[in-house]
């Protein structure tokens, strides 16, 4: 349970509820592999992580220096228009939207195809921690007490948790005794081939957009647009997360609208609408320190009126205290799924680098709105790659998308086979 102490603690507790539903993410899904037992052979090294040939669900790639380099210091050249400002209505008397005019423009042109995201590529930490143990484990030549000790320490390291490293032990132990596990080679394989059944297990993909939509209301109103919801502590990625998701959204010919939601941190603005600008999205802001209940609920009513089928949610919820941040996402989700509006996921952000503490705060924005999946960020850089697990196991919550980076492209769909063989 994280107190209000907690919350100011972290100082930059967010709320992000991101409801981006990308056509192509969705219609492909997360691609979920049969596992892959006897390929060990493969594994035993571990490089730095610079070389691609991992599987990666991204499209072509943009040049991330420049996008990166955007994000952080050029001024919005969007045209934008605060919604409402000091008058901001209260649930149920939404006052009329003032949206960015920006008419939504075609998706840009892709740029020159690069080396696209890949575990592979991108979770050189990661392995780096992984494989020492590996080789460790395998260098003994039988398995006897030092290598569980070897495995227990490399998958706590490896922020698996707690619970999770018992269970994986527990089931290879059994299995050693009886006599199905002979040797260090066929002990990682069976930890390898553990972990993706445990990932696979609770994997899903990305709501379909348009296919989730209850019938209209009791007014009659139809639903007409799905909202993602992103919901996050602040600094997680939330911003960036709505920002790639709707250049690849666009790419693929799905047109979204963005809600600049994260109203306590005037950057946030700025920010996603550069991300407007790049992927050639709508931009619904609201005023600084504004109620970010009406900026989704002006976004959802602009995409309504120009027949968007989508609305990205980026919400901010730096609040004084944990009542004030849950009764705050509760009124956002409400307000989105009230008709013409359907909430369709509620994405939580969660940064990589943070492991277990990360999960500790995840709980508050449990607590206050339906989590439909999980976006880990930044598995780049850290080597805490095991976290995955512990966010399935722990939350009971799927990991539906990685970041892998700061770029538009390094964002891709979970698959447990790709993301645990890369691992080791
Ligand atoms: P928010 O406060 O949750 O909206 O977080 P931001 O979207 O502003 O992101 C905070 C920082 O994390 C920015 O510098 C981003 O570029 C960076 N970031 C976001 N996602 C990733 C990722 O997957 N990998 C890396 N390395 N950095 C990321």
């Amino acid at each position: 349970m994280i107190d209000a102490a907690l919350l100011m603690a972290t100082s930059d507790v967010v709320i992000g509820l991101v409801v981006a539903v990308p056509v192509a993410l969705v219609a492909g899904g997360i691609a979920l592999v049969t596992r892959g037992r006897g390929r060990a052979g493969d594994t035993g090294g571990g490089s730095d992580g610079t070389s691609p040939g991992g599987r990666s669900g991204t499209t072509a790639v943009a040049d991330r220096a420049s996008a990166t380099a955007a994000t952080r210091t050029a001024e919005p050249s969007a045209p934008t228009v605060p919604t409402g400002a000091g008058a901001h209505p209260t649930e149920g008397s939404p006052t009329e939207a003032a949206p960015v005019d920006a008419t939504p423009t075609p998706a840009p042109t892709p740029e020159p195809e690069a080396e696209p995201a890949s575990y592979r590529g991108r979770l050189g930490k990661a392995r780096g921690l992984l494989s020492g143990y590996v080789g460790a484990i395998r260098a003994r030549g039988k398995i006897d007490g030092g290598t569980w000790d070897e495995l227990e320490e490399a998958l706590i390291r490896a922020d698996v948790g707690v619970g999770a490293t018992d269970a994986l032990l527990d089931d290879l132990r059994a299995r050693v005794k009886s006599g199905e596990i002979a040797g260090p080679d066929a002990l990682v394989d069976a930890l390898k081939a553990d972990l993706v059944d445990m990932l696979a297990s609770d994997a899903s993909g990305l709501a379909t957009v348009g296919a989730t939509r209850p019938p209209a209301g009791p007014d009659g109103v139809e639903r007409t647009v799905d909202v993602w919801l992103f919901v996050g502590v602040n600094g997680v990625g939330k911003t960036t997360t709505v920002g790639k998701v709707a250049t690849r959204l666009s790419r693929d010919g799905t047109t979204v609208l963005l809600a600049a939601g994260d109203t306590f941190r005037a950057a946030a603005g700025e920010q996603l609408a550069l991300w407007a600008e790049r992927s050639g999205a709508d931009i619904v802001r609201g005023s600084e320190g504004g109620d970010p209940s009406s900026v989704v609920f002006d976004a959802v009513q602009r995409a309504s009126s120009k027949g968007v089928p989508l609305v990205l949610a980026d919400t901010a919820g730096r609040l004084h205290n944990k009542v004030n941040l849950i009764e705050e996402l509760k009124k956002i989700r409400r307000v989105s799924d009230r008709p013409p509006g359907h909430v369709a996921e509620v994405l939580l952000v969660l940064d990589a680098t943070t492991g277990q503490n990360g999960l500790a705060q995840a709980k508050v924005f449990l607590e206050a709105v339906d989590v439909s999946g999980v976006v880990l960020t930044k598995l780049d850089g850290t080597a805490k790659g095991g976290i995955v697990v512990a966010i399935q196991r722990e939350l009971g919550l799927p990991v539906k998308l990685v970041g892998l980076g700061e770029g538009a492209d390094d964002l891709i769909d979970f698959d447990p086979e790709a993301f645990v063989d890369a691992l080791f």
